[in-house]
């Protein structure tokens, strides 16, 4: 029997959305990309939502009425209910009942569509699992270091939520040693706060305004903002201040994942963000960390994968969590 699901991954610049059909596989019909502005608020997102609803399957022959199902993956803590998102610090949204939101717009063309509403890392986890890289492995654990660090869990083929829904938070583990800088998530000494993108531009910037390394060395304009990047780049020139910030970040990292893997012992390791994946003299340390730190139990057949759906990762995700677990 033939299903048509829509997926929406809900970034902070941009809403991607896919129209699905599924039979026995599953196949791509549509898919766009809307712009989201600053401060877009949610009554904005579910007027989208009911556009995309209404339009994305004209070409298709697809009717509002034929699609079964949609799931969203939105940066944020989901609450356990899956309706109202706690927070959602790209968009600046706390404590809305989206789910609420969505259905009211809904009412009127589509009254019966099942509504989901998943954390992004998890809706690209379960996307990657079921499409992608990880489609051989029957338990995943997917760490992303982008702006911040999160994880996604599969474990028997089944998404992990975690009591509160917030599995996956890898992030806001402490480590011993950590500086005393303020995380997103309002506590102190986190692993995000030290090697999540965001904070690597803080701590370069830092040690450029009190003289540990100069804007020239890096080869940054006077104007120029410092990434990871920076980093990455002054590491394959030897610079010595950048091979020092790889290797204190990497044993962080490698240390966190070390001790997830210790503890979950998945058959597949997926790294994916834009920081791992945008520098990969990092990456490399990072895993070499990983492999001398977990137990060798965990590690002998640990495969180690790389996100091959990249913007698809999170609708394809969303769109399946209706499909199964519901
Ligand atoms: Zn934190």
């Amino acid at each position: 029997m033939t299903q048509y699901l829509l997926g929406f991954d809900i970034g902070g610049t941009n809403a991607r959305c896919a129209l699905i059909q599924c039979t026995d596989q599953f196949k791509i019909l549509v898919s766009q990309k809307h712009a989201i502005r600053t401060a877009q608020s949610p009554h904005d997102l579910a007027l989208l939502i009911r556009h995309v609803v209404t339009t994305i399957g004209n070409d298709a022959g697809v009717t509002p009425a034929q699609i079964s199902g949609i799931g969203i993956a939105i940066a944020g803590q989901i609450d356990i209910d899956e309706h109202t998102i706690i927070n959602a610090p790209n968009l600046d949204w706390h404590h809305v009942n989206f789910y609420e939101l969505i259905r009211r717009e809904l009412n009127d063309v589509a009254p019966d569509i099942d509504i989901r509403i998943a954390n992004d890392l998890n809706a690209i986890a379960w996307g990657e699992y079921n499409f992608g890289a990880a489609r051989q492995a029957s338990s995943l654990l997917a760490v992303y270091v982008g702006t911040g660090i999160g994880a996604g869990l599969i474990l028997d083929g089944r998404l992990v939520l975690g009591a509160d829904n917030v599995c996956g938070e890898i992030g806001h583990c402490k480590f011993p040693g950590a500086p005393d800088a303020l995380c997103g998530c309002g506590q102190r000494g986190c692993v995000e706060a030290y090697a999540g993108g965001k904070a690597i531009e803080y701590r370069i910037l830092h040690d450029i305004q009190t003289g540990v390394v100069s804007r020239e060395a890096l080869e940054l304009g006077p104007e120029e903002h410092p990434t990871a990047r920076a980093i990455e780049k002054g590491y394959r020139n030897g610079l010595p201040y950048a091979v020092d910030f790889w290797k204190d970040t990497a044993v962080v990292l490698g240390a966190l994942i070390a001790n997830a893997i210790a503890i979950l012992n998945p058959h597949a390791l997926l790294l994916g963000g834009g920081v791992l994946q945008g520098c990969p003299e990092l990456l490399k340390h990072v895993v070499e960390n990983i492999m001398e730190m977990a137990p060798r139990t965990a590690t002998t057949n640990l495969q180690l994968i790389k996100p091959t759906l990249h913007d698809d990762a999170g609708t394809l995700g969303a769109a399946l969590l209706c499909l199964k677990q519901s």
